[in-house]
């Protein structure tokens, strides 16, 4: 399975059944068949591909390892339970992977600029990380309200080198800034790559992006063998675009014995109308948007509509092509968790074994311990930790109701805002390097 998604098939190219593609504008259509084939060289050269390892385990943890969780194993009992630990990547997630495989095939392009667009930035601070590291100008958009809200990232995405761009039009937030960034892109093609951040939009970034990502499965899939003998009955990743599920899902395809359970936001539950579970709630829809088809959360007249998750990485329309069909195969089961149950896991794990995880990852977590139960003592399960938590500092304390922390740090932020005060102020803020809602 892995390998026919790798075929290059000519025709109907970028497509996974029904889904991908690649809907763009005419004026994209000379980069991105560049790009399409720069990937397609990269992917037949081993060289690249070693580099790309090497650079990673020089730069950025890599291998990360898998931590038996024997504590959460205890208090749930069944199944053993595992974790990849992604979080230990430089800057905080799996994005690394990602952007730095990206930044690789940019210098073989022989292209000196990338831009980006970012929402709650953390994969601006990743693409712009990369930039640093290998020589690149780099140009973050975002949204002008985004920018309010995430001033930490905003300021380590600037003493990165990169020019970040605070997109003043329509709602001032990520899709503006999506826009934003296409224009510059039109213009600036010949010099320029568009950092994309997950699995989705155009052919060939969902293919792509599932390459640089699946490092996270060929490591974890050697890892268990070693570890504990034998494969893991299931593999639970959180589904925002979709790429670090799609990377550890990418080592385990072809086995036929492990489950893949994707867990999307269920935010304020199913019912309530105000989540992203684009197909475990099966509200999601297929359409053709953002360059490419799947399943988009819309109403009937195609108008995209609001999506919510206390997790802002998980809080996306669309999903990759390459798992909306995976979902069609019946190769992976899609969940949700609200965000009542990922807080409540969120705490089990910080309690239990002393690991932080992501909001986002949190989902993964909560639908394994749910089901952990199920399974015999003599199974293991493996969990991606697809990112640390640090960044949602501000949220955790809010929903666990700890106002003493959330109105102490909150304020000094906007005191800093409001009259650029002392350095201790500043220092707190910046040693956040948190979201701020
Ligand atoms: C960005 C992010 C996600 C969501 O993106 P995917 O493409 O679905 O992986 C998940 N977890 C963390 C920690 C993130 O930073």
């Amino acid at each position: 399975m892995l390998k026919e998604l790798f075929t290059f098939p000519s025709g109907r190219e970028g497509f996974f059944g029904p889904f991908g593609g690649a809907f763009i504008p005419e004026i994209l259509h000379e980069t991105l068949a560049e790009l399409r084939s720069a990937f397609e060289s990269a992917h037949r050269d081993p060289a690249f591909w070693d580099d790309y390892v090497r650079l990673m385990s020089t730069y950025s943890c890599r291998p990360t390892p898998i931590t038996f969780c024997e504590n959460l194993t205890r208090l749930q009992g069944g199944a053993r339970i595992y974790i990849k630990r992604e979080d230990l990547n430089h800057t905080g997630a799996h994005k690394a992977n990602n952007v730095m495989g990206q930044g690789l095939l940019v210098k073989r392009m022989g292209k000196r600029r990338v831009i980006a667009e970012t929402g709650a930035g953390q994969h601006g601070v990743a693409t712009a990380t990369m930039a640093a590291k290998l020589g690149l100008q780099c140009t973050i958009y975002m949204g002008a309200e985004d920018v309010e809200r995430q001033r930490p990232n905003v300021f380590w995405m600037e003493q990165l080198g990169a020019t970040v761009v605070a997109v003043e039009d329509g709602t001032r937030t990520l899709k503006d800034a999506i826009n934003a960034a296409l224009r510059d892109w039109a213009d600036s093609m010949a010099d320029t790559h568009y950092v994309l951040g997950t699995v989705c939009g155009p052919h060939p970034f969902p293919l792509m992006v599932t390459w640089f990502q699946s490092i996270i499965g060929t490591e974890a899939r050697a890892q268990m063998l070693e570890m504990t003998g034998a494969l893991p009955k299931r593999v639970y990743a959180c589904v925002g675009g979709g790429s670090n599920a799609s990377g550890i899902f990418a080592g385990f395809l072809d086995d036929a014995g492990v489950e893949l359970v994707g867990v999307e936001a269920g935010g304020y539950g199913l019912d309530s109308g105000r989540h992203a579970a684009r197909i475990a709630g099966g509200q999601g829809s297929v359409g053709v948007a953002q360059g490419y088809k799947t399943y988009f959360m819309q109403d009937a007249e195609g108008q995209m509509r609001d999506t919510h998750s206390i997790s802002a990485g998980l809080d996306y329309i669309g999903i990759g092509p390459i798992l909306a069909w995976l979902h069609e195969q019946k190769r992976v089961r899609f969940e949700s968790a609200t965000d009542a149950e990922i807080i409540a896991a969120f705490r089990t794990t910080v309690r239990n074994e002393g690991l932080i995880p992501a909001l986002e990852s949190a989902h993964a977590i909560s639908c394994a311990l749910h089901e952990a139960p199920q399974l015999p003592a003599q199974d293991a399960i493996l969990i991606n930790l697809s990112g640390r938590g640090d960044k949602d500092i501000f949220t955790i304390a809010a929903a666990l109701g700890d106002e003493r922390w959330y109105d102490f740090l909150r304020a000094k932020v906007e005191e800093h805002d409001k009259k650029n005060v002392s350095r201790e102020t500043y220092l707190v803020k910046v040693a956040g390097g948190w979201s701020i809602e």
